[in-house]
């Protein structure tokens, strides 16, 4: 399978093959499917809200946005007015990231708020979560942390000396394609 998408990695892609068997979309079946909790705007100007799943040609292509996508617009808002851009481009780089982040699929194992890091005037790719202690530790010392920014790391990000969070899953590490800074964020499940 090649690279279907920028900024989620073929190998942190888990696929829902074995949930569902055609796209919420277009209803295609015997494509690659891809989490997407969301809605897309029918041609009939209707709605469909129903979605959870849907091939990357519709994702590229159908007018979709995510469920609460509002939560994540609120830190894309955040991030472009840090950047000190002109008005123009402020309310232009806002959009063309909202556009983005809808056509992105979710993180799979749905994270309790969508937060991705942005970085280099984009969204980074998510590139999986730590396998094992040692990938924890060495994600949550070297990596920067976001949490809806970035943000300092607290002492309780230090798992060696607090212990590991139940899930491993909880850290969900980054990667700008642009500058190559690497990210993580921790939510509890
Ligand atoms: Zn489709
Ligand atoms: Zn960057």
């Amino acid at each position: 399978m090649g690279k279907l998408f920028e900024l989620i990695s073929d190998d942190a892609l888990k696929k829902l093959d074995e949930y569902y068997t055609e796209c919420h979309v277009c209803e295609k079946t015997n494509v690659d499917l891809y989490p997407y909790q969301g809605q897309v705007t029918l041609e009939n100007g209707k709605i469909d809200d129903d979605i959870y799943a849907a091939c990357h040609e519709c994702l590229q292509s159908k007018p979709m946005m995510h469920t609460c996508s509002f939560l994540y617009e609120e830190i894309i808002e955040k991030y472009v007015r840090s950047l000190t851009l002109s008005d123009t481009r402020t309310a232009e780089l806002k959009m063309i990231l909202i556009e983005q982040y809808n056509r992105t699929p979710d993180i799979p194992f749905f994270m309790q708020k969508p937060d991705m890091p942005l970085c280099c005037e984009n969204i980074t790719e998510f590139t999986g979560y730590p396998q094992n202690n040692d990938d924890l530790y060495n994600i949550s010392e070297n990596y920067r942390y976001w949490e809806e920014g970035v943000k300092e790391k607290s002492k309780y990000h230090d798992f060696k000396t607090y212990g590991s969070p139940e899930n491993l899953r909880e850290i969900a590490a980054f990667q700008c394609l642009h500058c190559g800074e690497k990210y993580f964020t921790f939510q509890f499940s």
